[in-house]
């Protein structure tokens, strides 16, 4: 099967600021622009408003998550 391909949005920055900053910032804009599945009406509408908030298109259900993701995938200890 073929490696599937990861869309570079951070090919907009050109050879600037590095090349392994650059495929971070990719991943973690990549979590945010897409969309999650909402914890209250379980469309999959839930979009990034704000660091660490996120709100589904569908039903209007507001929450707080990850900064970058709506759920948190580290162990709060
Ligand atoms: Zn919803």
């Amino acid at each position: 099967m073929a490696k599937k391909k990861i869309p570079n949005i951070a090919a907009r920055f050109g050879p600037r600021y590095g090349a392994s900053l650059r495929k971070r910032w990719n991943l973690v804009m990549l979590k945010k622009l897409s969309k999650y599945e909402c914890p209250q009406c379980m469309h999959k509408k839930v979009e990034w408003v704000s660091v660490g908030i996120w709100r589904c298109r569908k039903c209007g259900y507001t929450f707080a998550g990850g900064a970058y993701e709506p759920f948190l995938t580290h162990k709060v200890r």
